[in-house]
């Protein structure tokens, strides 16, 4: 089976790759995914870098991983962006691969419901999201991988480059460069 691991990889880093690691090993899968979403919607209230930015550094961040890839259709498409639409799309059973804060949030997305019938759900232990909430929420429905709880996040590696941090080895190398080929979150947000 393939594993889907979306986001909106802004920009991608090491915990999205231990997570797809986690997945692919643990559940014996052929393939990871790595998904961009291309304007997520849950995301409306603060700006996303370029759909094209978020794709190369998501297909740099999988390069050289034979059983990774990367998928974009759901930054070519126009308009919001929905995973129930990529999964009638795909139109195979995949496992959805989420942390925890995303897995929390699964029951507010766009046709819910329709998109647990479609998926497995295996489900990254995050810093600040304690296990019963995800329980709360998909109860049974989701497996839990093994992984050691990385505090690293999209939001915390934006503000160290604002602040004039170094990312390095926190993101793929090929990551890195490309944050600073193109000046990206230099302004902070
Ligand atoms: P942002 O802070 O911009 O939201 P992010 O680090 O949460 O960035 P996303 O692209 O939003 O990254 O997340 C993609 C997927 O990876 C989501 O399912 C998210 O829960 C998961 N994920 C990201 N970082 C971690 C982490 N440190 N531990 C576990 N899961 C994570
Ligand atoms: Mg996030």
């Amino acid at each position: 089976m393939r594993g889907i691991l979306g986001g909106t990889f802004d920009p991608p880093h090491i915990a999205h790759l231990v997570a797809a690691e986690a997945a692919y090993r643990q559940l014996g899968l052929d393939r990871v995914t790595f998904l961009p979403a291309g304007a997520p919607w849950q995301k409306s209230g603060r700006r996303v870098s370029a759909p094209e930015h978020r794709w190369a550094m998501t297909r740099r961040a999988v390069a050289g991983v034979e059983y990774f890839d990367a998928d974009d259709r759901e930054v070519r498409r126009p308009g919001w962006t929905y995973t129930i639409d990529t999964l009638e799309e795909l139109a195979e059973r995949v496992v959805l691969v989420l942390g925890a804060d995303a897995a929390r949030g699964l029951p507010t997305w766009h046709r819910a419901e329709d998109v647990l019938a479609r998926v497995e759900v295996a489900v990254v232990p995050r810093p600040g999201v304690a296990r019963e909430e995800v329980d709360a929420v998909l109860g049974a429905r989701a497996s839990w991988l093994d992984v050691p709880p990385l505090e690293v996040s999209g939001t915390r590696l934006r503000s160290m480059v604002a602040a004039g941090r170094s990312v390095r080895f926190l993101v793929p190398d090929p990551v890195w460069r490309y944050i600073d080929d193109h000046g990206l979150y230099r302004e902070g947000r």
